[in-house]
């Protein structure tokens, strides 16, 4: 079973201007091959179809773990991508033309589909396919895929980065970096328990360090690079057995926390009535809303 937590993983700040251009690059890291819908679905499916796991049990709570952080992640992703898009229409009358401009090129199927939210698709608007999903069955060769789904994660992020500046994108991409690379480096470290292979040493992929993105700084500063979180209060008490040892980057032990990160809390984005959402009056619903919860 999965619970549910009702806070995202990083505080995010309310963007003050929008930026639909940029939203549309960010889609990419949320519907991609390489975005997060893509490790979520890989981790979680490759947790679910793990034959014989109380065999090899550090592993399949390693995929599992990772895979239930990664969920947090595509939250993240969509809520950056809501919070890119807010304000990015100019509201008012709908018989004006209120959403004249406010998606360029190439994807206004974006916004008239999906309005200012965000979509599971890429940066073409292209839908998050099953197929990017990677499960041989092969502990060794699943983990090879991971540590590669990673690596691929990370190039196509830091291209994100190049592309834009928008302030909570960065601040999205800083938080990412630093726990992309617990994730590689804990699948280094699985294979090369299984293997005697030291895959650790072909990070970084790209060959820069985090250090070199300023929005990594915070994270660092709290341990987050050598931290893998539990993500149940009374089960996978093996990940340490393969989550031990030191972080390349500065020779610390690493370790398990018990529980998800603090994160904070999610933004309630307005209202948008130039989309009918979240209806058509929504100060009539509000107030149903409100009737509702009083009620019960
Ligand atoms: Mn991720
Ligand atoms: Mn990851």
């Amino acid at each position: 079973m999965i619970l549910r937590i009702d806070r995202l993983q990083i505080e995010m700040d309310m963007p003050e201007q929008p930026d639909p251009a940029a939203a549309a690059i960010v889609q990419e890291l949320l519907g991609g091959r390489f975005g997060e819908m893509s490790t979520f679905m890989n981790y979680t499916f490759q947790s679910w179809n793990f034959r014989g796991r109380e065999k090899v049990r550090p592993y399949y709570e390693l995929i599992a773990n990772i895979g239930t952080e990664e969920y947090g992640h595509v939250e993240l992703v969509a809520s950056t991508v809501n919070g890119m898009l807010t304000g990015s229409s100019s509201g008012g009358d709908p018989t004006d033309t209120p959403l004249a401009g406010v998606m360029p090129p190439p994807n206004p199927h974006h916004f008239i589909v999906q309005g200012q939210t965000a979509a599971a698709a890429n940066s073409l608007g292209q839908p998050w396919q099953g197929d990017y999903v990677f499960n041989s069955g092969d502990l060794v060769l699943d983990l090879l895929h991971n540590f590669f789904l990673e690596c691929g994660a990370r190039t196509h992020k830091i291209r994100v980065y190049e592309m834009t500046d928008h302030p909570i994108a960065r601040q999205m991409l800083g938080y990412l970096f630093v726990r992309g690379g617990v994730h590689a480096l804990a699948y280094a470290k699985a294979l090369e328990e299984l293997t005697g292979a030291t895959v650790s040493k072909l990070l970084n992929i790209p060959n820069i360090p985090n250090s070199a993105f300023p929005e990594t700084k915070k994270w660092e500063d709290q341990g987050s690079h050598r931290t893998l979180y539990r993500f149940s209060e009374t089960d996978f008490h093996n990940l340490g057995a393969v989550w031990k040892g030191v972080h390349p980057d500065d020779g610390e032990e690493v370790g398990v926390e018990q529980g998800p990160p603090d994160g904070g809390q999610p933004a309630d984005f307005p209202e948008s009535p130039e989309h009918f959402v979240p209806g058509y009056d929504p100060g009539e619903m509000a107030e149903i809303a409100k009737k509702m919860m009083d009620s019960k």
